[in-house]
């Protein structure tokens, strides 16, 4: 049993050594492998027999078969491997999800990237638990993201989707109280300063129960990745649910990611569950981006950094994870005002130290999603 450990519950046994080989498989098409775009059901060795279950959402047939036979191919290389048994389970786009419960996220979508074809990154932005300024960040990093690209004459969109289901306050971060136009089957994302923007807080009512909520995310995120326009765009920015549970995990095998930015503040606490929201995306093969830690010092009037929540945690932490340490944003005052007056910080002033910080960080990720696959 050393070899085999259990991915967090919706996920059937698999077998490490197999789980590596499966990530070299690419998806027909594209240049992700199957393991990321959480087709795999279960992975296991049986005697000298691989066993592996696939959950493909494909119209096109010659899909699943391309797929059995490439992971045949590559776990068949594989030493201590005399058979390999794959059972593909085909869906068909826009068929509902079978109507069960606790069955979420064992790979129920194909790539989403067929889904949102106009798309050509999707970053998400997480954290191991609430408060430590995700949702800011997420929404101040879009912001950032349109000014670099405006700056650089790019005339596409930046979206961001608040997949925080259980506190959605990206609308009200961002100035918007509307509700969406249907048009045909798709929601049209509302738009404010330049970003293009779907939230649950724009869809439910605030007094819905939490408890209610739960059930809903997937099909949800479902729903904003199939039937959302979001249009041709640059980057689209994810704004998870905090923590490292099974909807986060789900949600991260749903959407297409490009790559994560994990979100911290400096007290050690909140490092130590940082690290294991970093876990979920290795477990899933989304690159982890970088690591950026908020709140991290009020700027003194002398211009001196006061370090009121401790010094060194999300260094220490991005360290720990191998990830780049994406720098320190300062809590500002001006933050919270700017949430509850609805214009993000990045917008009422790019020039302040926490502006600055966002866009220094906004600018680097830019850069490393370009490296990635040569360029966008
Ligand atoms: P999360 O999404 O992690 O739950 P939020 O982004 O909702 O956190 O932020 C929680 C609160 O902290 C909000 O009131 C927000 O305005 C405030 N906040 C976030 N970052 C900063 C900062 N750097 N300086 C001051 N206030 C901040």
């Amino acid at each position: 049993m050393k070899d085999i450990f259990r991915m967090d519950s919706p996920f059937a046994m698999i077998d490490s050594k197999l789980l590596d080989a499966l990530k070299q498989v690419k998806y027909p098409g594209f240049s992700r492998d199957i393991v990321s775009f959480g087709l795999i059901n279960g992975a296991t060795l049986e005697g000298s027999t691989a066993k592996v279950g696939l959950a493909v959402t494909s119209a096109d047939p010659r899909v699943p078969a391309q797929l059995k036979q490439d992971v045949e191919q590559a776990l068949s290389l594989l030493p201590g491997v005399e058979g390999v048994e794959v059972t593909v389970s085909v869906t068909k786009p826009n068929t509902p999800p079978p109507p069960s419960g606790g069955g979420q996220g064992k790979g129920v979508s194909g790539p989403a990237h067929q889904q949102l074809p106009g798309v050509k990154k999707i970053i998400a932005v997480a954290s191991g638990k609430g408060g430590v300024g995700k949702s800011t960040f997420a929404v101040n990093l879009a912001c950032a993201f349109d000014k670099l690209l405006s700056a650089q004459g790019r005339t596409k969109r930046v979206g961001l989707m608040d997949c925080d289901i259980y506190g959605p306050s990206v609308p009200m971060m961002m100035g918007m109280n509307a509700r969406p136009e249907v048009e045909g089957n798709m929601l049209i994302p509302l738009e404010n300063f330049g970003i293009r923007v779907m939230s649950m807080g724009f869809l439910i009512d605030e007094s819905t129960p939490v408890v209610w909520r739960g059930p809903m995310v997937m099909k949800t995120i479902q729903q904003f990745a199939a039937n959302v326009d979001w249009g041709e765009m640059d980057v689209l920015v994810v704004d998870l649910p905090p923590g490292t549970g099974d909807a986060q995990l789900s949600l991260v095998q749903t959407l297409p990611l490009d790559g994560a930015v994990i979100v911290t503040t400096p007290q050690s606490v909140a490092v130590s569950v940082t690290c294991r929201g970093a876990m979920m995306f290795e477990k899933v093969n989304v690159p982890l981006l970088g690591l950026a830690e908020n709140m991290s010092y009020l700027v003194g009037p002398d211009g001196s950094h006061v370090p009121v929540f401790g010094e060194g945690g999300g260094e220490a932490a991005a360290r720990h994870l191998e990830t780049p340490f994406l720098g320190k944003v300062p809590l500002d005052p001006a933050i919270g005002q700017g949430s509850d007056r609805g214009i993000p910080i990045v917008v009422s002033s790019p020039d302040s130290p926490a502006g600055s910080a966002f866009l220094k960080i906004g600018q680097d990720l830019l850069e490393k999603l370009g490296a990635q696959q040569g360029g966008q």
